[in-house]
């Protein structure tokens, strides 16, 4: 069997140690396997390097991705797809794991239906937002570079009696803010998912000012918008000085903790599993502490809930 594995869409840390665990689970058991370069924009234009047991040593340590990635808009079109299959055909490839997010896992759906291939995908991406699995690899990693980053925004606002609005990224969902606002002790915590008043934010401030605290943080997911206007607000309705920090890239890098790398190890051997064995169309996971497998359609179809118990923990802690 030849196998192709392929890294799209945003990187995170841990996908170098998802590719290592598919290259040295799979070789010993017969398989050949082909890394595609750049994700589907490599694949459609058939840029691919041999994996070898070796080749993937020292790897997994880094963040990133050995194999480059990329967002390929004409993936996203019929004959984009349709060139994706003919360079599997050409090259022979009879298996696809493809390590990524949410958008990889449905152009994985269209192009096994268009090429017959069997894919199995990966979900790896900082943000979780993938339905069918507890976490994503990358997730832990940019939660501690984030709660890392936000203990030093601490300093300087517990020394300047500040309010920092810190924003994390998620894209439209609220998973990483959450955790990393939990872990930080944000005073408030601003998701996507559930709906706030910049008024009853301001009156918060206010109240906590009056029993004594002069320092918050405020942690707020990029999914809400406009961080600038809940800054610009508070600044208008109390004494406050703000100060506004965006974390940005830097929570998309750096080497992947051990629970990154733990399930980027588990999450490669069993896509391997499921490939070998004839499975098709499935995205691999972890639900409490066991290895699961959904199907890839229903995956990308449902929207993955946000856990209402953590932020209501968060805002009892919060005194
Ligand atoms: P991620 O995989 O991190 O969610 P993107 O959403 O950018 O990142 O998706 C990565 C790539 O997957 C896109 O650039 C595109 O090539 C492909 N893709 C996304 N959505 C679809 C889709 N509906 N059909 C086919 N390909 C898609």
């Amino acid at each position: 069997m030849r196998l192709g594995v392929v890294t799209s869409g945003g990187d995170a840390p841990g996908m170098n140690a998802a590719i290592r665990s598919i290259v040295r689970c799979a070789i010993p058991r017969g398989a050949e396997v082909i890394g595609i370069r750049r994700g589907y924009a490599g694949l459609i234009t058939n840029q691919t390097v041999p994996l070898t047991l070796r080749s993937v040593g020292s790897i997994l340590q880094y963040g990133g991705t050995i194999l480059y990635t990329s967002r390929c808009p004409e993936f996203q079109t019929q004959e984009g797809v349709e060139k994706g299959a003919e360079v599997l055909k050409s090259r022979k490839i009879d298996g696809l794991i493809v390590i990524g997010g949410e958008g990889s896992a449905k152009g994985a759906l269209r192009l096994e239906d268009v090429s017959g291939v069997p894919c199995i995908c990966i979900p790896a991406t900082i943000d979780n937002d993938i339905y069918g699995t507890d976490e994503t690899i990358g997730f832990d990693t940019a939660v501690n570079t984030a709660v890392n980053a936000i203990d030093k925004i601490r300093d300087t606002a517990v020394s300047h009696e500040r309010v920092f609005v810190v924003e994390v990224m998620g894209r439209n969902r609220g998973f990483l803010a959450l955790q990393v606002g939990l872990a930080t002790g944000a005073a408030i915590i601003l998701l996507p998912e559930i709906a706030f008043e910049l008024k009853d934010v301001c009156r918060k401030i206010e109240s906590f000012a009056e029993r004594g605290k002069v320092t918050s943080i405020i942690v707020a997911a990029e999914g809400i918008g406009n961080t600038n206007e809940v800054v610009s607000c508070i600044e208008r309705e109390t004494e406050y000085e703000v100060r506004l920090s965006k974390l940005g890239y830097i929570q998309r890098g750096g080497s992947p903790t051990a629970r990154s790398r733990l399930l980027a190890d588990l999450f490669g051997a069993h896509a391997v599993e499921l490939i070998l064995s004839g499975e098709r169309n499935k995205m691999v996971g972890i639900e409490g502490r066991t290895i699961i497998a959904t199907d890839l359609q229903e995956a990308v179809s449902k929207m993955k809930p946000l856990d209402t118990g953590l932020y209501r923990l968060a805002e009892d802690l919060a005194v």
